[in-house]
């Protein structure tokens, strides 16, 4: 009987590993001409100043329906496109298509300001500073209004390549932001010698935030370490208006989350920023 359930178990576990296997496997033969054939959209999530409520910019995140595999999430293509190197491609679509939107934006008249995710293996590409300097000279955007993020552990891969690299863009006059931070294992030495303008904390810490003391002061501390080195915080996760409240309290500067407005596509948070903006004049 023993041996029966083991065998059970084996099959059960190998067609898993199979199915997943396969849907990587898929996923990394799609992908390509996804991105040739602009398959790929950005979605856009606002954030907002503790301050005043202000709507301060947007975050450009990456969505991706395909007909044969559904919806692939950036958490499940991002280290297959880093993997099989079509990551720098993507990157330059991402910059692209962002930057062509936030040129829209600002002929409109909304002055946002625009963060782009990059991947660690993006800081190894010796052209990324020309490439994005070049994409917003072409469009007329300012450097300043366009806010590089790269992960805490993306940092870790290699942090004095990641320092050089991070020095470059901040240079060229583009803003850094370090995000998921708290769970990449950077030193606080090493969190000193980073080129960077913001931290955003990671939405584990900001999750429970309104009912657990402990998260409230890592995140209290992380604020006042963060200020002490000149960064700017965000935190990222809010759901609730109770996080929000704590957040506010607790000094930080920048939030992002589901409680504001989900990521949306370009016109959808065009219908939502007008919404917001009429309800805060109102308030
Ligand atoms: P991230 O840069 O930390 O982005 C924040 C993620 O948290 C997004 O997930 C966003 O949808 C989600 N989020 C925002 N507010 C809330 C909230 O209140 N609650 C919860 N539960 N989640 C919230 P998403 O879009 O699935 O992206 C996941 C990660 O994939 C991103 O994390 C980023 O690391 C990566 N990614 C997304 N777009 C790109 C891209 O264009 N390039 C690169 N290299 N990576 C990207
Ligand atoms: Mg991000
Ligand atoms: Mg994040
Ligand atoms: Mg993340």
């Amino acid at each position: 009987r023993q041996a029966k359930r083991e065998n059970v178990f084996a099959v059960v576990y190998s067609q898993g590993m199979d199915e997943q296997y396969l849907r990587r496997l898929q996923i990394v033969q799609a992908l390509p001409s996804a991105v040739r054939e602009q398959r790929l959209q950005l979605h856009f999530q606002p954030k907002l100043s503790c301050q005043n409520g202000q709507v301060l910019g947007v975050e450009a995140l990456l969505r991706w329906r395909d007909e044969q595999l559904g919806v692939v999430r950036p958490d499940e293509f991002i280290p297959l496109a880093e993997q099989t190197g079509e990551i720098q491609r993507l990157t330059r679509w991402v910059c692209g298509a962002a930057l062509d939107q936030l040129q829209l934006w600002h002929e409109q008249g909304l002055q946002l300001s625009l963060a782009i995710n990059l991947s660690a293996l993006d800081l190894q590409w010796h052209e990324l500073v020309a490439f994005v300097t070049d994409a917003a000279k072409q469009r007329g955007l300012s450097a300043a209004s366009i806010t590089l993020e790269v992960t805490e552990s993306a940092v870790m891969v290699d942090p004095e390549q990641a320092i050089l690299r991070l020095g470059e863009l901040r240079q060229a006059g583009f803003k850094i932001a370090i995000d998921d931070y708290g769970t990449g294992y950077a030193s606080l030495a090493q969190l000193k010698r980073l080129p960077a303008d913001e931290l955003k904390l990671d939405r584990s810490f900001i999750q429970n935030i309104a009912s657990s003391t402990a998260d409230q002061t890592i995140v209290r501390s992380t604020i006042l370490l963060a200020h002490e080195l000149e960064l700017t915080t965000v935190a990222e996760g809010i759901e609730e208006d109770s996080a929000w409240q704590v957040l506010k309290q607790l000094g930080c500067d920048t939030v992002q989350g589901f409680y504001f407005s989900r990521p949306l596509a370009a016109a959808q948070f065009e219908q939502w920023l007008h919404r917001y903006q009429r309800e805060i004049n109102h308030a």
